[in-house]
């Protein structure tokens, strides 16, 4: 029988991601499919943090082996903000529009442009935690290009490429993606353990 973990998301887009790496292996529930309609607090100062406090959550309510994430864009000359803010950082609305138009207001007129995506995974198995981190760096560039994607894309170019994760698409960027680096170091721990 296939091992079950929940990954404590409703998001299908992450959903769908985390299944094409770990899919054949393991049966990913979601929030859902067990019945979690709670919007569980992030109310720690750190991704990895974030990340325990949903895992624990989990774990704690419905003793399942469970895995949580959490992911920031970190802009070095803004102190490595919006990092855990990153949902939220022009206000309460989520407004992906209003939080890059946010970013390129507190940059102008500064040339340090480099920035990072960073996710954090925290598993809760077999009664232990373990974190793993995916991260890309960049530079965040002066205005928005391209349509894919979703959050910071348009604005945020991976080192080593010429486009915005926006312009490349998510075949590209599902690739190298931040998210998708802790989900590859997450799937080989699962296959070894
Ligand atoms: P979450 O922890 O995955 O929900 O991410 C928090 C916030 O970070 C999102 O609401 C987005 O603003 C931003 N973010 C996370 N992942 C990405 C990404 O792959 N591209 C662009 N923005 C992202």
């Amino acid at each position: 029988m296939k091992q079950k973990i929940v990954f404590a998301t409703n998001n299908p887009h992450k959903l769908e991601e985390v299944s094409q790496i770990l899919g054949d292996k393991i049966e990913i529930l979601s929030l859902k499919d067990i019945h979690c309609d709670v919007d569980i607090p992030e109310t720690a100062d750190t991704l990895e943090g974030n990340a325990l406090l949903k895992a624990e959550y989990i774990h704690k309510s419905y003793g399942l082996d469970v895995f949580a994430d959490d992911t920031g864009f970190e802009i070095e000359a803004l102190n490595n903000e919006p990092g855990i803010y990153s949902a939220r950082y022009a206000g309460d609305g989520k407004s992906a529009q209003a939080n890059m138009l946010k970013v390129l207001e507190k940059l102008e007129g500064i040339d340090n442009r480099k920035a990072q995506f960073r996710t954090v995974i925290a598993l809760f198995m077999d009664g232990k935690t373990h974190l793993f981190e995916g991260i890309v760096k960049g530079t965040v560039i002066k205005e928005k290009r391209g349509e894919a994607g979703f959050g910071y894309d348009p604005i945020f170019v991976p080192e080593g490429y010429g486009k915005t994760f926006a312009e490349l698409g998510n075949d590209v960027k599902n690739e190298i993606s931040h998210r998708a680096i802790a989900i590859k170091k997450l799937n080989s721990f699962l296959m070894d353990n």
